[in-house]
């Protein structure tokens, strides 16, 4: 077995890895990062790039204060609701979490301020549904303890290189065409992180999945993986930084520890939570793994592949309502996506998780619009053909049940889901579905009429909106809610939880040290990104928000392993 010594081991080159590499390096080490997959990025690579800065450089230099009180308390209200208490000195939050939130305002700024100091990554204000730069939307609307809404959003902006290197591909679910200036995707992103550390001469090696982590009493020493010579030993002289991403891509791992059942991912395949199992060994502490960057999936194509090229980030149609096999609607169905996904889950395992299939039910006028939008997918176009933004393959005309009638409409979805039953536990419709729907359909057609959905709030924030597009014409009231045709023919896609990736895992302290039960680090090991419990618990605090505290964590794991004294 060869054996490979280098200052510090990364292990992942995700937006987590790759920021603590170069952080690392930038001391002057020698650092290595083991990658599993073919290529460097990821599921950072799979994303669209954007990221979460509170209070950052950019936004200062605009003149935007983002005060730290106020921002603490909308991360730790939106991250642990039930806790939170703005008159307790850790706002009701364990110290452990409220130290993470801390150190995630207070840092961030310095990752990114780092990343695009030194050239690494070419930052700019991530633009919003408008194009303009600055404009991206909060996920939240909260004015009291939100000073900042627009702002904290970034994006890495392409450079002649980046646009070459896109080849004419278009931008990750935004179907724009990639130009020099404008804000690229997770390709771009990690094309960035790439060359940056090729240039620093950090030393990748892709194809080396690590599948064990050494220790010489008590201390990490470095770590073993299988590569393409065979298995290979990596001794560290100051630590190692896993940034090995989530546990989307197993099964068991999923079914064990996520909230509820999950139908597909938009996670990178090497994605397996082998952090967890590499430290079970290890007494350490496993938090947030039952939270994940939560999203929707088509049902069918998810039980084809766990695996999602892209997601249902929000379902599309005005004269459309997500129901359950009661016909009843559960959710906002323009809620983002991270708040659609534990929809699926409400009844819990007790009841079986009889909302874990839900039905985007739209009218024939939501069919026939012509209006090609970003987040049309995976509705087809009037013609049968795919929207700009969809996955090449899919055809997205095989999704759709339609009945001429909401009898035949619902004797149709009956009929295909008894086709899936075998993978979905036999999940059916409930005896009153017909009735439930109908019910549902007038109650949205006012609330359609009036503006106001009284039930869940829908289309009442700009980002739902937004991301909707633009209101059909005639309708002056809320766009993002039409009232349904008096006839059919009626349509649905089934929709299943899904996630962008799991965001659990050993917790970390704010010097990114992974910790054992009793709050003592590990002496040389640090973690960062999806594979450590994540700052954010439950919450998603805004666009770019995992991409953000990746690149936090991965900083400060950069800077504090390359601040050890090497082992001789
Ligand atoms: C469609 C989509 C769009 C998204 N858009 C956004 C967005 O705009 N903004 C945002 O903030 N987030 C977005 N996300 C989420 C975001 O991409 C991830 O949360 C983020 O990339 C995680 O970064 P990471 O560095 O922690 O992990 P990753 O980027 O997943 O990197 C982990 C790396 O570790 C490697 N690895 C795993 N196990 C091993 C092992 N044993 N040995 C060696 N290597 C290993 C993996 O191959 C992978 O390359 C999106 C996700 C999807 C799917």
């Amino acid at each position: 077995m060869s054996t490979t010594t280098a200052d510090v081991i990364v292990v992942g080159s995700g937006a987590a890895g790759a920021t603590a590499a170069l952080r690392a390096r930038a001391d002057g080490n020698d650092v290595i990062v083991l990658e599993a997959g073919p290529q460097v990025g990821g599921t950072t690579r799979r994303s669209s790039g954007g990221f979460w800065a509170p209070n950052n450089s950019l936004m200062r230099a605009r003149g935007i204060e983002d005060p730290r009180d106020y921002a603490l308390k909308y991360m730790a209200r939106l991250s642990y609701p039930e806790l939170y208490d703005p008159e307790h000195p850790t706002l009701g939050v364990p110290q452990a979490d409220y130290d993470m939130l801390a150190v995630t305002y207070d840092r961030t700024t310095e990752a990114v301020d780092f990343l695009k100091d030194n050239g690494h990554i070419a930052i700019i204000e991530m633009q919003g549904f408008t194009g303009e730069a600055g404009d991206f939307p909060p996920y939240y609307e909260q004015p009291d303890l939100d000073k900042a809404p627009y702002g904290r959003h970034l994006g890495a902006a392409y450079d002649e290189a980046g646009v070459a290197a896109a080849a004419g591909e278009a931008l990750r679910g935004q179907g724009a065409q990639p130009t020099v200036g404008n804000q690229g995707d997770g390709r771009e992103l990690s094309r960035q992180f790439e060359a940056s550390m090729a240039r620093e001469g950090i030393d990748v090696r892709v194809n080396h999945r690590v599948d064990g982590i050494l220790k010489d009493d008590g201390e990490v020493t470095g770590v073993t993986a299988t590569t393409p010579g065979g298995q290979e030993t990596f001794n560290a002289r100051k630590g190692v930084i896993f940034a090995s991403g989530g546990f989307s891509m197993s099964e068991a791992l999923s079914d064990d520890l996520l909230m509820g059942p999950i139908y597909g991912t938009g996670a990178a395949p090497e994605c397996r939570g082998d952090f967890i199992q590499l430290t079970k060994d290890f007494d350490v502490e496993l938090a947030h793994t039952e939270h994940a960057w939560w999203c929707e999936v088509p049902l069918e194509l998810g039980l084809e592949s766990r695996i999602q090229d892209w997601l249902v980030f929000i379902p599309w149609g005005d004269s459309m309502i997500t129901v359950n096999r009661e016909g009843h609607r559960v959710v906002n169905e323009k809620a983002l996506y991270n708040d659609r996904g534990p929809a699926h889950f409400i009844g819990g395992k007790e009841e079986g998780y009889p909302n874990r299939i839900l039905m985007m039910v739209f009218d024939e006028g939501v069919l026939q619009n012509p209006l090609d939008w970003v987040t049309r997918w995976p509705i087809p176009m009037p013609d049968g053909s795919s929207p700009s933004v969809s996955i090449p393959g899919v055809k997205e005309t095989d999704l759709v049940i339609s009945g001429d009638t909401l009898e035949e409409f619902a004797a149709n979805v009956e009929a295909r889901l008894a086709t899936l039953a075998d993978k979905t536990d036999g999940f059916d419709l409930a005896p009153g579905f017909v009735e439930g729907l109908k019910a549902e359909i007038e109650r949205f057609n006012g609330f359609a009429a009036s503006g106001v959905d009284e039930d869940f709030q829908r289309g009442s924030v700009r980002i739902q909106t937004e991301m909707y597009g633009p209101p059909r014409p005639g309708n002056d009231k809320n766009p993002t809610m039409f009232p349904f045709r008096d006839s059919g023919p009626y349509h649905c896609i089934l929709l299943g939880a899904g996630t962008l990736e799991t965001k659990g895992g050993p917790r970390i302290d704010p010097h990114a040290r992974v910790v054992r039960k009793d709050g003592t680090p590990i002496p040389r090991l640090y973690g960062a990104g999806n594979c450590i419990a994540n700052p954010t618990a439950g919450a998603y605090w805004s666009g770019g928000a995992t991409l953000g505290t990746a690149m936090a964590t991965g900083f400060i794991a950069g800077e504090q392993a390359s601040a050890q004294e090497p082992v001789a």
